[in-house]
């Protein structure tokens, strides 16, 4: 052994996957880039959490110990939820803090909105003129002017304190383009709005959706979903595209397009008729009595008759019924309601994007999914479904003000108000239609020009400053959206920044701490850093610190009542800092890690910096079954604790129950019925906007997917990543081959793609990996900038041309695609992939469901051959027909008051909950 040599961890022979905690300080490994050299590197190893997904699944950075630089990132082996695994959007984050595109420095627009003059400006300045113009709105009583609007949050709570402290009912989410659909179908059974499912455990597990490789907490539930695989469990994946997690399943179920709840009450007749069914459990946990009384009130309201009632309400849906109207393959049906009964408790499933999220009524997806599991009373079991609640860890926080007293129309608009989430998809409509303008609009994280659909009309109202008095955008990278920003202030990647999160990756509850890696590492060579931004690269901030800064700029003096909320609670005389604000929160609301990190001899801070998370609670089933000590029992046995519902009272025994109005499960949901929507007030079916009979299937028409995601990309947040868009770059149309034959077409063909609204041009991909009658292409691509060096990273860009028409139509036109550049980075001149995609969503308009506010994106559309002067990548919209079709979804709407003259039932979550008057409409 020389003194060049790094002894081994393990005996020769064996292997170790990572570093163990103890040497994190002072990590030695030979520089894989030397060899055969042997040329020792020295880190320091300090966890953050990944800001790519909803994940949020550990990282370890590895920190040069000579250069102070980050080298790379691998998985965190403390991280419970993701335990030391990522997929390739984790290490890729180096990409992102590496980027030379980045920006680095406030910027102020100089020119008019969107001709990208720009000019650098100090934070201080930036600060002081939002801050003063928002102070100004709150003092005229102008809160509703002021909006947040974000894309990825990455964190829980810290954004709803600050909203609430200002006073303002201004937060805006994309939720109602991902899964807003879903949220409402799980939410009418138990007031939960997403499942945790046990995977791991589970003995059958139904999907739908491309869960494997890019659903939902995706990595941490593929893991699990493969662990369950290798024990023995069966997969079915429902969904017209083979996907890859299609093609790792023992079943594939190609269905129709909005057509599954129809396959799902096939398989719950299935159930009924085999008696396949918990009674106990259905007896305990279900509404059935409510059910019985308000729906049937001349039928017994005995259990017997209920399940007689099931019987009658679901006798339409045979197998060979539903087999045809999903067009499912002969037999498959009754499979997989066999394994779904043989799983019985241990039945898992999961719905994400799919069918919630394409459909007019897709939230009966996730209400008829959640039947299967409530007939088998697999739900809170061991291998069953769980809801999100009982293992999200919401972590309290420091001196949280009281809920704000307002509430903006312009986010809860009174015909959608069982919405589950804002109707952010319709704010430029309402800023046309003059329902209100925004003084101060934050767009953070969140790039609705190309995420959105009907994309043109966000930009004919972001350019419109009578309509967005001041855009300011909080992002880590450039996007189509802040192009039309009035400030574009750089945000921290992954590891430039503070947040906590806890997500339902199993049945365990977790807190994750997402931290200031190179600040961290400052802090342990003994520096004494006061602010983030001191050792993140450039100007760049984080958020946290940006909030709270800006808020002492709204309210400098304390008049408004703001300033108090983001004061030290040591000195009041300045600032809170972030250790002194997660500190709080680490010391005072984490069950058991006081004690955990006094078992290390750390305080609770330190323990989250040098773990990056904590396993608060494991194995966390039937919550429902909870004992409540205490409570009051009132009215249909529900218990309260201070006038607030805590539980039920069951058999002379208070426990917890779910969330719902009555405590149990609700399969009768007596608020849909109350507010007007009656026939959908049990799980059913309606048909979809993209109903597969009556379309000319036999001439050019077919149902567009446009939702799936690719596994190594994500949404706009990854185009400055070069090692993913090397792997995945250009999206063709999957086409089922008999389709591309009868229309003509072959591989690589240029195809017009029409829609309501308009066209666009991308190549044909022939593949027997689709159903016929549907054509695919996924939305991860197309990313464009206005000019040939500035704005969007030319990794993933192409530059083109945005111009109107004579016809006043919008036409954005590739004028080149991507090519090598110069930069700091000599791999941007080995750049060798040319296509950047089409941006699809410009030419879809928006498709607001009804009750759940979902945006259903498939697309009635006709396949045609590129025309004469088409090019690829051309998308050409009339936005004037885009508001017009706004209009006709706004028909379907059935308007606030409800009961009791709310705009909204009060028992129905919705982010940050304003006051309960605030529900009464005047
Ligand atoms: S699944 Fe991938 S992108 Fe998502 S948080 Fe985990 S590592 Fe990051």
């Amino acid at each position: 052994m020389t003194d060049n040599d790094i002894p081994r961890l393990v005996p020769d022979g064996e292997l170790t996957s990572y570093p163990p905690v103890e040497r994190w300080d002072d990590w030695e490994e030979y520089d894989a880039g030397a060899w055969p050299q042997r040329v020792k590197n020295t880190y320091r190893l300090v966890p953050t959490t990944c800001f790519n997904c909803e994940s949020a699944c550990g990282l370890l950075a590895y920190i040069d110990k000579e250069s102070g630089t980050i080298r790379r990132f691998e998985g965190n082996p403390e991280h419970p939820g993701s335990r030391g695994r990522n997929c390739a959007k984790g290490p890729a984050t180096i990409n992102q803090v590496d980027d030379p595109e980045r920006i680095l420095y406030p910027l102020k627009r100089v020119g008019e909105r969107g001709s990208g003059e720009w000019e650098r400006v100090s934070w201080e300045d930036a600060l002081i003129d939002i801050g003063s113009r928002m102070g100004t709105a709150i003092r005229e009583g102008r809160n509703d002017e002021i909006m947040y609007h974000v894309g990825r949050p990455g964190e829980d709570g810290f954004m709803d304190r600050t909203l609430k402290a200002w006073d303002v009912d201004g937060h805006n989410s994309h939720t109602n383009i991902c899964s807003s659909g879903a949220r409402v179908g799980y939410a009418m059974w138990s007031g939960y709005d997403r499942p945790s499912a046990d995977f791991a455990n589970a003995r059958f597990i139904l999907l739908l959706s491309a869960h494997l490789e890019t659903g939902h907490y995706f990595n941490p539930h593929a893991q699990r979903i493969m662990e369950a695989k290798q024990a023995g469990a069966k997969i079915a994946t429902v969904d017209p595209r083979l996907s890859n997690t299609a093609s790792m399943s023992d079943y594939w179920l190609s269905c129709w397009p909005g057509t599954e709840p129809a396959m799902l009450l096939a398989i719950a007749r299935l159930l009924l008729e085999w008696d396949a069914v918990d009674h106990e459990f259905m007896e305990r946990w279900v509404n059935w009595k409510d059910s019985m009384t308000h729906r049937y009130p001349g039928r017994p309201p005995t259990y017997r008759e209920f399940i007689e009632v099931l019987k009658e309400e679901y006798t339409q849906y045979t197998p060979e019924w539903a087999t045809e109207e999903c067009g499912l393959q002969e037999g498959q049906i009754e499979i997989v309601a066999r394994a779904v009964a043989d799983a019985g408790h241990a039945f898992s499933s999961h719905t994400w994007r799919s069918v919630g999220s394409g459909n007019l009524h897709g939230w009966q997806g996730a209400r008829t999914l959640q039947f299967l599991h409530v007939l088998t009373g697999s739900v809170g079991t061991k291998g069953g479904l769980s809801p999100s609640g009982w293992v999200k860890f919401k972590p309290q926080h420091w001196n949280m003000p009281p809920p704000h007293s307002r509430w903006n129309e312009m986010l809860w608009p009174k015909e959608y108000p069982l919405a589950h989430h804002e109707m952010s998809i319709l704010l430029p409509h309402f800023l046309k239609e003059g329902r209100g303008k925004l003084d101060v609009y934050f767009t953070r994280v969140y790039n609705p020009i190309w995420t959105n659909p009907d994309g043109f009309t966000w930009l004919e109202v972001l350019k419109d400053e009578d309509k967005v008095g001041l855009h300011v955008a909080l992002t880590p990278t450039w996007s189509e959206t802040a192009w039309f920003a009035d400030y574009v202030l750089p945000m921290g990647v992954a590891a430039e920044r503070h947040d906590t999160h806890s997500y339902e990756t199993h049945a365990a509850k977790w807190l994750g701490f997402r931290q200031p890696v190179l600040r961290v590492a400052a802090e342990r060579d003994g520096r004494k850093i006061e602010r983030t931004y001191e050792t993140n690269p450039g100007e760049v901030w984080e958020e946290t610190e940006f909030w709270i800064d800006l808020s002492w700029k709204i309210d400098p003096d304390g008049s408004l009542g703001i300033r108090k909320w983001f004061e030290s609670p040591n000195d009041p005389s300045r600032p809170i800092s972030v250790d002194e604000y997660y500190g709080w929160m680490f010391d005072n609301s984490v069950p058991g890690l006081p004690e955990k990190a006094a078992e290390r001899g750390l305080t609770p801070l330190e323990y989250m910096r040098r773990f990056g998370a904590v396993e608060i609670e494991r194995d966390v089933y039937q919550v429902n079954e909870h004992p409540v000590e205490g409570a009051e029992v009132g009215e249909h046995g529900i218990a309260t604790k201070g006038g607030v519902p805590v539980g039920i009272s069951i058999d002379g025994e208070v426990v917890a129950g779910f969330k719902s109005p009555s405590r149990k499960l609700e399969w009768y949901s007596q608020t849909m019925d109350e507010w007007g929507w009656r026939d959908e007030a049990i799980p059913g079916y309606q048909r979809t906007h993209v109903y597969w009979r009556g379309m000319d299937l036999d001439g050019t028409e077919r149902i567009l997917v446009p939702i799936f995601r690719l596994p190594t990309l994500i949404h706009t947040r990854s185009g400055n990543a070069k090692y993913l868009y090397e792997i995945s770059h250009g999206h063709p149309l999957w086409i089922n081959a008999n389709d591309a034959d009868e229309l003509g077409l072959v591989t690589a063909d240029m195809v017009r793609i029409e829609t309501e609204t308009g066209h666009f041009v991308m190549r044909a991909w022939p593949t027997e990996g689709i159903r016929p009658g549907v054509v695919a292409a996924s939305h991860h691509l197309g990313r464009w900038r206005l000019d040939d060096e500035k704005g969007n990273e030319r990794w993933s860009s192409a530059l083109v041309n945005v111009e109107q028409l004579d016809d006043g139509q919008w036409r954005l036109r590739q004028l080149k695609g991507i090519e090598p550049f110069t930069s700091d980075d000599p791999d941007s001149e080995r750049i060798w992939w040319r296509d950047p995609g089409v941006n699809q969503n410009l030419a879809f308009p928006v498709h607001p469901d009804p009750i759940s506010g979902m945006h259903a994106w498939h697309q009635r559309v006709r396949i045609v051959k590129a025309q004469p002067g088409d090019r690829y990548g051309d998308v050409v919209v009339d936005t004037t027909k885009s508001h017009e079709i706004y209009k006709r979804w706004l028909e379907m709407t059935k308007a606030a008051p409800g009961p009791g003259g709310l705009r909204r039932p009060l028992w129905l979550d919705r982010p940050v909950k304003p006051t309960p008057d605030t529900y009464r409409m005047t």
